[in-house]
């Protein structure tokens, strides 16, 4: 298995050593980890060196951050830093309800897209409330290598994304959402990853969530799917590596 999104910059993860320890006991084989403020770099750069080719990174912009300063800096580390993919960058609008601030969104997530073509690179896409816009403004800038990420949208709208050849990541959330439930239903495997979104979106609610919950994720969709675990496993690490060209 590959975590393709947590956030093990997050200041909660404060017994990283333990957690990376139980991740590889799972049977992780990688954890791709994603920064989403500047400030953050400096941490996920000793995460990488303590962890060499076990955690990868990926440099992406909160959306509801909105400063041009600030995404200025994320232009840069994106040039400058050895990442594997940029995200998780795009729209919120379940905390952004502002139309002007919304606008701002949409300038940054489309010239994040910008940077992923032109750098060849995996785009991770957040859109909360907001998956049916991310993805019209995908489309129309001819994004290529999209990983929608814990996609809360219609699964009609993500039936449609992956005949353009767009992924999307299941988050371990998935052992209760019966939303997520009914998007891993409707789409096909070669087209999921597996991701947990850590600290966030743990299969137990109320919980800290750290790679090592992958499983559940993973368990659920064998459920629902009517795959083994193994051949879950085996399919969707392999989309994942077809997607960051491992
Ligand atoms: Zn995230």
């Amino acid at each position: 298995m590959i975590d393709v999104h947590a956030h093990l910059t997050d200041s909660c993860f404060t017994d990283i050593d333990e957690v990376i320890k139980r991740a590889k006991n799972v049977g992780i084989e990688c954890i791709i980890t994603s920064i989403i403020d500047p400030l953050e770099i400096k941490r996920a750069k000793e995460i990488i060196s303590l962890y060499p080719n076990y955690v990868y990174l990926t440099i992406g912009f909160d959306p509801t951050l909105l400063s041009e300063e600030k995404f200025s800096q994320f232009e840069k580390l994106v040039k400058e830093e050895n990442i594997i993919g940029i995200g998780e960058v795009g729209l919120d609008f379940y905390y952004i309800r502002d139309s002007s601030q919304r606008e701002i969104q949409e300038k940054f997530f489309r010239r994040s897209i910008h940077l992923a073509l032109e750098r060849e690179l995996p785009i991770i896409v957040h859109s909360r409330s907001a998956g049916r816009k991310a993805l019209e403004i995908l489309y129309f800038e001819g994004a290529k290598k999209v990983i929608m990420h814990a996609f809360d949208g219609k699964s009609s709208d993500a039936k449609k994304a992956i005949e353009k050849g767009f992924y999307f990541s299941i988050p371990t959330s998935v052992v209760y959402s019966q939303q997520k439930q009914k998007l891993v239903r409707n789409l096909s495997i070669e087209f999921l990853l597996l991701e947990t979104d850590s600290p966030v979106l743990s299969p137990i609610r109320g919980l800290r969530n750290e790679p090592a919950n992958l499983i559940y994720a993973l368990k659920k969709i064998s459920e629902i799917k009517k795959i083994s675990e193994k051949e879950v496993d085996r399919i969707t690490t392999e989309n994942t590596k077809k997607i960051f060209n491992f």
